[in-house]
């Protein structure tokens, strides 16, 4: 599998980059603004663009959507409760395949109604919903406490240790991480009851 990982400098956005090696598609993850430089590692790495799939609608995140789009052909994948700007909807246990590749979307809503993770392999690309240290905010328009606990809590930590954590935002001590070492370390994901979390995200 190539996997690669842009950073975007003022806003500390990640883009990810997922093919497969034998047939040389490829899956964008999160454009976050970066097209020039994604369009070079497509030419460098001689890749097809399949897909674009946002973590979820934030601008910083679809930036660049409409310009990878036009520029590959590449179509854009949202979680249905996106809305727009989409051409094909997921849903919570959707897999992409790409040749040899499975993307495995999990919905994970809380930061946004339309948040999703996405499992490629033993990498757990977490968007807004799980940062190194930190979790997702839920004050923004359609976040909500109660359903990023039940994303975190019932969900995300119910997956191997093992797993590797690749967020949507380099905010971290260190850009990625693992989920055992987050369970253990990450203060956000301390044992609470959903009451304890809803008063703790609002502190
Ligand atoms: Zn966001």
């Amino acid at each position: 599998m190539i996997f690669r990982r842009f950073l975007v400098e003022d806003s500390r956005n990640f883009a990810y980059l997922i093919s497969d090696e034998e047939s040389r598609q490829a899956v964008v993850v999160d454009p976050s603004g970066v097209v020039t430089e994604i369009m070079a590692a497509l030419g460098e790495e001689k890749l097809n663009l399949r897909y674009i799939i946002n973590t979820h609608s934030h601008p910083d995140h679809t930036a660049g959507n409409r310009e990878l789009a036009l520029k590959t052909g590449a179509k854009i994948l949202k979680h249905e409760a996106a809305g727009y700007d989409v051409d094909l909807k997921l849903k919570d246990g959707d897999i992409i395949k790409i040749n040899g590749i499975s993307i495995k979307i999990l919905h994970t809503p809380g930061h946004t109604p339309d948040s999703i993770c996405l499992l490629v392999n033993n990498k757990l690309l977490t968007g807004d919903t799980l940062f190194v240290g930190e979790c997702g905010r839920t004050d923004l328009p359609g976040g909500s406490s109660a359903s990023l606990y039940n994303s975190l809590f019932g969900k995300i930590i119910t997956l191997d240790d093992a797993i590797e954590v690749y967020p949507g935002h380099d905010y971290g001590p260190r850009p990625d991480s693992t989920l055992g070492f987050e369970k253990k370390n990450n203060y956000t994901l301390k044992h609470r009851s959903k009451e304890e979390f809803i008063r703790f995200m609002r502190e």
